[in-house]
């Protein structure tokens, strides 16, 4: 729910509390800034996009790589341009988490492929799920992973295949346009927008023009690394962590229309987005958007990859100079000042049954750390049109939900569902706990996450199934120190890395972050000195420490606290 109120600390330039981020050190160096006519290339990447706009790489997938096979693809495509498409390589079996770092990319690279497929919003129809479970069972080995970004991810694709997928995909509207690359990514969105009770206005009509004018398009399609949207009414797309979002909030003047934040993202210097205090209508969403996009594109730092994200620019700037350059030089007109939308008490992840605003329900399920198959998948579809529902949507949480179901067939969904391995009402580990892919297929990982914290799940089900905590307790495990299982903003956050055990052996582990969390008081988890586990370990470790939390926490008090 989002209501209004005054001005908060957000629309202050970044805090010490809100992220790690470093101001930019003055020195005469370009940093690839395109408006200030540093255009030469800095770095690799930045050649290879200006060698040519990476979208252009779809025709020789079509017309080359996919008939000669994997050895024909040169480098520049394989590994940089393939992204513009959702397609990474994957990470070769075999490879342990210390030879990561010293491999070289051609060591790592398996012959197959990770695809990313974009599903804007997140919501699918059936006929969309049943293609892409088809898509995962006959070329993806059946693998299908629900992202934190609401996209579905499968694994082993064969280059040879790629043509017929994005065929199938399109054919019901979907694709892996820009599914990753230095582009704006996938549009995260309210997975019950158009269906909540409490929304006053449906920010749908706003992502699909986005994605219908700018997606794919060559004009936004060199940014300097990814770029983050988050647009719903509800807090419900972790909008403090995109580089841009747009937020329900009620104006006092003008009515219902979308708070405005900026620069926020996780990785190696966390920073939580800062308002801009603006209030922007729906019908302005599309275009407000663009002129970030542009900031991002010709003011954004190009030198360095890992400053090249949007929250560097935001620390350096403020948010005073970031809205100055956004009306002077992008919109050229003056933006309506407006109240901050306000943060849930905690994150939403519409688990459980919930009425909508037409009186029917959507219940929200929870498989474990987002892995589903593309049987699975399927198997959804079928249920969901046995029991006459509408949609599945996915959602940030790695959640899956079931739309438009009547009040007397949600028993029968849940039962269909729950058969599937997919919890209406999961334990809080199962519900609670969060996972990146790992180095089952990644090729930056340095530990497993997928399995590791399905273990982990299972076993505090049950050495934990006597306890209770006065809030629920979030984990988020990473395979590396990149965060795209967020471990910045869970209460326990671990971050893959080679630890040593007790007798010295140099094993998988994670390093430890405590107290993170999103919502109203938003906090980043704090690292503290040596505070490694090793992966056989994890378990009698967070057993202690919920222990630990739940028997000197008092009534309400969050692990945070
Ligand atoms: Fe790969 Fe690291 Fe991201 Fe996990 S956090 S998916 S290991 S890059």
């Amino acid at each position: 729910m989002t209501t209004t109120t005054s001005d908060s600390a957000r629309s202050e330039a970044p805090t010490a509390r809100s992220g790690g981020v470093r101001t930019r050190r003055e020195d005469n160096r370009s940093n690839g800034q395109w408006a200030l006519g540093q255009r030469e290339p800095l770095n690799h990447n930045e050649e290879f996009k200006q060698v040519e706009d990476p979208l252009a790489v779809r025709t020789r997938i079509e017309e080359v790589y996919a008939r000669e096979g994997f050895d024909a693809i040169p480098g520049d495509d394989l590994r940089g341009r393939f992204r513009w498409w959702g397609l990474y390589t994957q990470r070769r079996p075999g490879i342990d988490g210390g030879q990561t770092a010293t491999l070289a990319p051609e060591e790592l690279d398996d012959r197959y492929f990770m695809m990313r497929i974009r599903i804007d919003g997140g919501q699918v129809s059936t006929e969309q799920l049943r293609v892409i479970a088809g898509v995962s069972q006959e070329f993806g080995r059946n693998t299908a992973d629900i992202t934190d970004r609401q996209n579905i991810q499968l694994h082993w694709v064969d280059v040879a295949d790629v043509p017929e997928i994005w065929r199938r995909l399109e054919s019901v509207g979907l694709s892996t346009t820009e599914a990753c690359g230095d582009v704006p990514r996938v549009i995260l969105g309210s997975p019950v927008a158009g269906l909540a009770k409490d929304e006053v206005i449906d920010p749908t009509p706003a992502i699909e023009a986005i994605k219908r004018e700018y997606i794919g398009n060559p004009e936004i399609s060199n940014l300097p690394r990814k770029f983050k949207t988050a647009i719903s009414w509800q807090w419900d797309c972790v909008p403090e962590i995109n580089d841009v979002s747009f937020v329900g909030v009620e104006h006092p003047e003008h009515g219902p229309g979308f708070d405005l934040l900026v620069g926020g993202g996780l990785s190696t210097s966390a920073q939580f987005a800062v308002r801009l205090g603006a209030w922007v209508p729906l019908e302005e969403i599309p275009e407000v958007w663009l002129g970030v996009v542009k900031i991002f594109r010709d003011y954004g730092y190009r030198r360095l990859r890992n400053r090249a994200r949007l929250k560097y620019l935001v620390a350096d700037w403020g948010a005073e100079k970031v809205r100055q350059v956004l009306e002077d030089e992008y919109l050229h007109r003056k933006l309506v000042d407006g109240p901050a939308a306000i943060a849930p008490d905690d994150i939403v992840d519409h688990v459980g049954v919930h009425e909508q605003a037409n009186g029917l329900r959507y219940v929200g399920f929870s498989p474990t750390v987002g892995r589903v198959s593309g049987d699975t998948l399927a198997a959804v579809a079928d249920a969901v049109d046995v029991v006459g529902a509408g949609k599945v949507a996915f959602t940030p949480l790695q959640k899956l939900i079931v739309t438009d179901v009547a009040p007397d067939r949600v028993d029968d969904l849940v039962d269909r569902l729950g058969a599937l391995g997919l919890q209406a009402s999961p334990s809080t580990w199962r519900r609670n706990t969060m996972a990146c892919t790992g180095i089952e297929f990644c090729k930056l990982a340095i530990v497993d996450t997928k399995q590791r914290a399905t273990d982990l799940v299972a076993e505090l089900e049950d050495r934990l199934a006597d306890i209770s905590t006065p809030h629920p307790v979030t984990i988020n495990v990473n395979g590396c120190a990149n965060s795209c299982a967020r471990i910045q903003v869970a209460d326990i956050g671990l971050k893959g890395q080679i630890v040593t055990d007790d007798d010295g052996e140099r094993v998988p582990g994670y390093q430890v972050q405590l107290g993170g969390h999103m919502g109203n008081t938003p906090e980043l988890g704090r690292k503290l000195r040596g505070h490694k586990v090793t992966a056989a370990g994890l378990g009698d470790y967070v057993v202690r420490v919920v222990s630990h939390y739940a028997e000197s926490a008092e009534a309400g008090e969050t692990f945070a606290s």
